[in-house]
Formats: C-alpha cells, sequence, structure tokens
C-alpha cells in the first residue's frame, strides 16, 4: 500500500514521556490502536467475570532518532518471567535454527575453542545445533519455566534479564563471546541502551554478534499493525539500529533479509574501530531502501494511522456482510497479534463463534479481551464454519494446506492482512 506523503502524523493526546533511545520527548503518533489487554493474558472460566487490565496500545515516533515504540506500561518481569512460549513447539523455527547455525559456524569458522551465547534462549531451541556440533555454548533466559526445558537437554543456561549487569558478571565468570545471538529480543526489551550497553561488554575482541527482528518496512508495506502489541516496545528499521549501535561503540556492517514474521532483517555487527568491516552491498542495499522510503524522517512514518482505519473498515464490511446472510466464521489460531486484530476491531462472538489453536495451552481458554473460546483444531471439522478466518495470517499457505477439507461442504478463508481477501 502507498501513502501520501502529504498526511501529517496523528496529534499526541496523552502524556507520553521520552524516547527510550535518545530521550528526546514523544510529540508523534504513529498509530493509536486504543485501549488493549496484555496479548499473552489467556483467561479461564473462572476469570470471565472479573475486571481484566487494558493499556493503551499507542505507538508514537521519534522526532530525533525515528525509533517507534510504545510506553511500557507493563514490566518485563510481569511479561516474560513465566513465558508460556516454547520455541520448540514450531517445526519451520527450529528449521529457520538449524539453517543459521549451519550458515553461521561456516561463515565464521566456529569451533571447540570458541563461545557461543545466546540471549533469550528459551527453551535451547537453537543452542542443540551448536551443541551437536561440539561448540560451547550459553544461553540466557529470563524465564525459569523455560530456561529448565533447556538445562534438560543440557544446554547451560543461566536465568536472567540481560543487561549491563549480568553481561559483565557472565565475562567475568564464563570469559566473552565470539558469537553473540538473539532473535526477536531487541524489540522486546524497555531499557534498549542498558540492553545493547550489555552487548558491548560481553562481545570478545573479534567478535561478531548477530540479532534478528522484525523489519518496520514490512510492517508498513504490508499493513501489519496486529504486529504491535505490549509485549513489542520497540519498531525498529536498520538505521535506527545503526544509531543505537554505534552510540554503544558497535559497528553494524551486514544484513540478511529473512522470512519470519512478515519479513525481519538479520543485522551483523562487530566492535567499531580501525578493525570493524566494511559494509557490505546488502547493507547498503537496505539501507538506501529505508531512505527511498522516507524511514530516516518523519514523513515515512505518516499516512499509516489513516491505513490502518481503512483496513478496520474492510474488516469489519466484510465480517458484517457474511454475518447478515447467516454465515458461521470461526477462527484459526490464537496468536498475539490476533488479539491486537480483535480488540482493535472489535469483534467477538457476534461476528467470530470460536477460534482453535494447537497449543494445547489455550485450550478451553478464552482470549483476552474478546472472550471468544479457544478450541482445539478438530473443531472445524465437527462444526463445518462456512467461513476460517486466518488470524496468522504469515502462515497462510500452511494453514490453508492443511484444512483443505473444509471446501468438501464449500468452506471459504479469509485473510484480513495486508488487505481482506477470501480465498475460495
Ligand atoms: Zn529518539
Amino acid at each position: 500500500m502507498t501513502h501520501s506523503m502529504a498526511e501529517k502524523l496523528p496529534e499526541v493526546r496523552a502524556s507520553t514521556g521520552n524516547c527510550r533511545f535518545c530521550g528526546a520527548p514523544l510529540r508523534h503518533v504513529f498509530v493509536d490502536l486504543g485501549m488493549s489487554p496484555p496479548c499473552e493474558s489467556y483467561i479461564s472460566f473462572e476469570q470471565l467475570n472479573h475486571v481484566e487490565p487494558f493499556y493503551p496500545l499507542c505507538a508514537y515516533v521519534c522526532e530525533q532518532c525515528c525509533l517507534v515504540q510504545l510506553q511500557d506500561y507493563i514490566s518485563p518481569q510481569e511479561i516474560f518471567s513465566h513465558y508460556a512460549y516454547f520455541s520448540s513447539y514450531s517445526t519451520s523455527w527450529l528449521t529457520h535454527a538449524k539453517d543459521y547455525v549451519a550458515m553461521i559456524t561456516r561463515r565464521l569458522g566456529l569451533s571447540a575453542g570458541s563461545r557461543v551465547v545466546e540471549i533469550a534462549s528459551n527453551d535451547g531451541y537453537l543452542l542443540q545445533y551448536f551443541k551437536e556440533r561440539g561448540i560451547p555454548c550459553l544461553g540466557i533466559e529470563p524465564a525459569a519455566n523455560v530456561a529448565e526445558a533447556a538445562k534438560t537437554k543440557g544446554i547451560p543456561t543461566h536465568v536472567a534479564f540481560f543487561g549491563r549487569e549480568t553481561a559483565q558478571r557472565l565475562r567475568d565468570d564464563v570469559g566473552p563471546a565470539d558469537l553473540l545471538l538473539g532473535n526477536n529480543v531487541l524489540a522486546h526489551v524497555p531499557a534498549i541502551n542498558d540492553f545493547v550497553g550489555g552487548m558491548k561488554i560481553l562481545l570478545a575482541p573479534g567478535g561478531t554478534i548477530t540479532m534478528e527482528f522484525p523489519h518496520m518496512a514490512r510492517l508498513i508495506e504490508g499493513n501489519q499493525f496486529d504486529t504491535i502489541y505490549h509485549e513489542h516496545f520497540s519498531y525498529l528499521s536498520l538505521g535506527v539500529v545503526e544509531k543505537i549501535f554505534a552510540h554503544h561503540g558497535l559497528n553494524v556492517f551486514d544484513v540478511d533479509e529473512i522470512w519470519t514474521h512478515g519479513g525481519s532483517l538479520r543485522i551483523y555487527a562487530s566492535h567499531s574501530g580501525p578493525e570493524e568491516p566494511a559494509k557490505t552491498k546488502n547493507f547498503l542495499a537496505v539501507r538506501a531502501d529505508e531512505e527511498a522510503r522516507q524511514l530516516n524522517r518523519l514523513t515515512g512514518y505518516a499516512g499509516f494511522a489513516s491505513q490502518v482505519v481503512e483496513t478496520k473498515f474492510q474488516i469489519l464490511d466484510c465480517l458484517i456482510a457474511l454475518r447478515r446472510k447467516g454465515k458461521a466464521i470461526a477462527g484459526y489460531g490464537a496468536p498475539g497479534k490476533g488479539n491486537t486484530l480483535l480488540n482493535y476491531c472489535g469483534i467477538r462472538t457476534d461476528m467470530l463463534d470460536y477460534t482453535v489453536d494447537r497449543n494445547p495451552f489455550k485450550h478451553n481458554k478464552y482470549l483476552p479481551g474478546t472472550h471468544i473460546p479457544i478450541y482445539p483444531p478438530e473443531k472445524i471439522a465437527e462444526t463445518k464454519p462456512d467461513y476460517v478466518f486466518i488470524l496468522p495470517w504469515n502462515f497462510k499457505d500452511e494453514i490453508v494446506k492443511q484444512l483443505a477439507f473444509i471446501r468438501e461442504w464449500g468452506g471459504k478463508f479469509i485473510v484480513p492482512i495486508p488487505q481482506v481477501e477470501v480465498i475460495g
């Protein structure tokens, strides 16, 4: 989708605070999705008539550094100390991890004499592949229950939130890291300066950092407003990350564009200084593309808010028209992003009868805010809905294939993002 450059950013309507990187006052709204409950707080039958906390889901863009960010209403301790997400449940994510380990081992020439440290190592889904190759590794993971799962796989895991203090302690006790990596963690830390400052401390001289995070350019282009939720404190471009790293004495020099989470970046960084690697062709191309999209100034962020409102209207038009014809509509999936979309659009059981999910932790629970019930996937074959509304749209091809049997009774799919699409 394109948007008019002449369009202005929406006005700020609440007290906002300061940019978590550069400290400038936040004066510009990127998009305001209203009030929303924390997206991983699935609720039980008993909790249905209790009060639920809702927090503002409003993303700001900093006029100084262009970092798009939420304010931190919920602490990472509340969100991540006892996390229900185990990376090893996702087969495609495991394949992604395995491929990465093969690639980076070759590229850096890692061996039994190297040390790999992963920040937010979850259940050891990735480090297990370094262990297989006999490369010493250490995980850092704040959720004690998830870290326990890694330890039973024989992967040493330090239970802590990462920052300068943890980095200094590990450097003293274990030594610095030749490869320091973190996937989908940079966007999840409120204290981004303490986090990147910690990486500077833990990285060995001549060592390499790699980090993966969803790409801001894809978020705007793909209308992915539902990837905004309270657990994601920052929304990152290559240009912004380069700036943050440089401030802490780290040099981002290369980048891969990868398919995960609707389009992500994997960056490569080293210590800054005379020995630093030169910026690669890939790096320069991605940064030039961001500049062409004006992501290095406020104008690149204008127009997204009205694009989001238009998408909401389209989704509601579609669902209301089908409901007026008496059609049965079921959801597929109960991902965090689904909760942003459903709460923002005001979709409840009036429009979506129920949803299903493969994760047994979510069965017989209800979605936060909208209270849509969650069942095992078999429910779809039992009730034969006319339409299946796909919430994790980034896996739509996989899901359409898996549920091909709904065509036996004339069932169709609805994909809400980037634009409403009905697949027959
Ligand atoms: Zn800033």
